[in-house]
């Protein structure tokens, strides 16, 4: 095949003790998806789940005992934080039930859907996209990708992000509105999931901003923690 200018290199995302990458097709993100932090969002609480997606190569890499960077990005002047679990598909399909999800994860990271919150709430305000304030440049840092084997108790794990060494916003799994199979079947209905896609599954209450210089820490129990430092434009 010969392509008009080089192609983009696949995104791929290190796997603990492996040395192959997972080759990223998709980013989805699932909205609102913990009680407290749809309410601090201004929602009911329980709601069906919706959806939105990041660009693959918006992914920045923050490989385990180091620190990653993400430069503060334009047009915004309220960068929030929100860790997340996230859920690597290793196979795909559609219609995937709940008792089946388990089948098809590959494994498991921590995430980061950074957000510009000024953006995104004029963007809800008229109605419009989420796009700009969701899907910029460098907006989803993760870690290396733990084989779910290893993480048996997943469902169970603490959920946590520092910056500076304060803690900004720490729950559990547990608390999931729809948990990691419910979230696998609706999206499935949605659309035909791929292996490569990754689930960016909601974040916790306490999200909040930062600023250049600002290093956030981001924990969930049994998966390899990130560190990842906000740098001046
Ligand atoms: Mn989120």
């Amino acid at each position: 095949m010969i392509y008009s200018f080089t192609p983009p290199a696949v995104v791929g995302v290190p796997v603990l003790d492996s040395p192959a990458l997972f080759p990223v097709h998709r980013i989805y993100c699932v909205g609102r998806n913990y009680e407290e932090h749809a309410k601090e969002m201004g929602g009911p609480g329980r709601e069906a789940p919706f959806f939105f997606m990041k660009p693959a190569d918006t992914l920045v890499y923050a490989a385990p005992g180091t620190t990653a960077h993400m430069p503060y990005p334009t047009l915004t002047s309220n960068l929030h934080h929100e860790i997340e679990l996230v859920v690597a598909i290793g196979i795909g399909g559609r219609n995937i039930a709940a008792a089946d999800a388990h089948r098809h994860i590959f494994g498991y990271a921590v995430g980061l859907d950074m957000t510009r919150r000024d953006l995104q709430n004029d963007m809800k305000k008229a109605g419009r996209p989420w796009c700009i304030g969701k899907g910029f440049d460098h907006s989803a840092p993760i870690g290396a990708i733990t084989p779910a084997a290893q993480v048996p108790n997943i469902g169970h794990a603490t959920i946590s992000l520092g910056v500076n060494g304060a803690v900004r916003q720490s729950s559990t799994i547990a608390q999931l509105i729809w948990n990691v199979a419910e979230t696998i079947e609706q999206l499935s209905i949605a659309w035909e999931l791929q292996p490569g896609d990754l689930i960016y599954t909601g974040t916790p209450a306490g999200v909040g901003a930062v600023v250049a210089g600002d290093v956030m820490q981001g924990d969930i129990t049994g998966l390899s923690g990130i560190r990842v430092a906000v740098m001046a434009a």
